[in-house]
């Protein structure tokens, strides 16, 4: 089974002292761009190996997730073009990086729901990249799903399950498309924690089909 690294991305995203210093305080650009780094990984569908308990949501927070408050909605609206930005870099970055899928595994993401399995790459990263353009070895972060690439870790690259899981976070992006994907797994993120996040639960009960 999967969790999403617990470190950095639930260290700091949205946190009391990320966002109000955005929303509320005149910064450098400098210390712009270090405010929204720490809030950026709430953006990310980091994943590694252990699972986590996940109780499922209340009425309340399904409620906050569908009706998001205006403070929540004017910080991920901040955000959201500078995380689309993003992912759409590392996608530019890493795509002649990366390996297409074999013919079973693009059979599998037809399955998972990936709209074009041709257009995923596959790349094998000891350091996945991070928004203000450095790279961090975070070692419990063991896969993420950055539109359609997908990075992995080299412990896990024959790990089918992984890469399934990340499979389905594709899926979801081909669904919803990228902004609204962005933007209901901030919000998940922000309501329910990584472990109890919708999204998440979503990709930990299909890579169970696998296995
Ligand atoms: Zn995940």
């Amino acid at each position: 089974m999967l969790l999403c690294s617990t470190v950095l991305i639930d260290l700091l995203p949205f946190t009391q002292s990320g966002i109000p210093m955005i929303r509320k305080v005149k910064l450098k650009p400098s210390l712009k761009l270090i405010a929204l780094f720490f809030t950026f990984p709430a953006f990310m569908t980091a994943c590694s190996n252990a699972k986590t308990v996940s109780a499922k949501p209340t009425s309340k927070e399904l409620y906050l997730i569908s009706h998001p408050s205006k403070p929540t909605i004017t910080k991920i609206n901040t955000l959201i073009p500078h995380a689309m930005t993003w992912y759409n870099n590392v996608e530019k970055t890493l795509y002649s990086k990366g390996r297409p899928l074999t013919n079973s595994e693009k059979k599998m993401a037809k399955v998972l729901g990936v709209r074009n399995p041709g257009a995923v790459r596959v790349v094998i990263l000891d350091k996945f990249p991070e928004p203000n353009n450095k790279t961090v070895n975070n070692h419990f972060e063991g896969a993420r799903a950055m539109g359609n690439i997908i990075m992995i870790k080299p412990r896990h690259k024959k790990d089918s399950i992984v890469l399934c899981h990340e499979l389905v976070h594709v899926a979801q992006k081909d669904r919803m498309g990228l902004k609204k994907f962005l933007t209901r797994y901030a919000l998940e993120r922000e309501v329910l924690g990584y472990s109890r996040s919708l999204l998440e639960n979503e990709a930990y009960a299909r890579q169970q089909a696998i296995q």
